[in-house]
């Protein structure tokens, strides 16, 4: 992934960027991605089309993200048979 704050390609666990010291979640000024120069108010990346208002940390693992989602989208779908819509769909977005 890349620092969102100063652009640098960094370790995918980092939680701070090593070259300015900022968490990789803050800043909006980089692609967390694919590390092209997004505008600080764009709701996505222009290259890539990533979320740039999602926090990059919930791409951790694939495998555990991937394992959570399958999880997550079941009990979503459960919490859409009773009845829970407004907490299921924010699950889903
Ligand atoms: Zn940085
Ligand atoms: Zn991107």
């Amino acid at each position: 992934m890349y620092c969102r704050n100063c652009g640098k390609e960094l370790n995918e666990n980092a939680d701070y960027c090593t070259h300015c010291g900022v968490a990789t979640t803050k800043g909006n000024s980089y692609c967390g991605v694919c590390g092209s120069e997004t505008n600080e108010n764009a709701d996505i990346c222009v290259s890539c089309g990533t979320n740039l208002r999602k926090q990059p940390k919930e791409a951790k693992s694939k495998i555990v993200a991937g394992l959570l989602g399958i999880f997550l989208g079941a009990f979503g779908i459960h919490r859409f048979y009773l009845g829970y819509t407004t907490i299921a769909v924010i699950q889903l977005v």
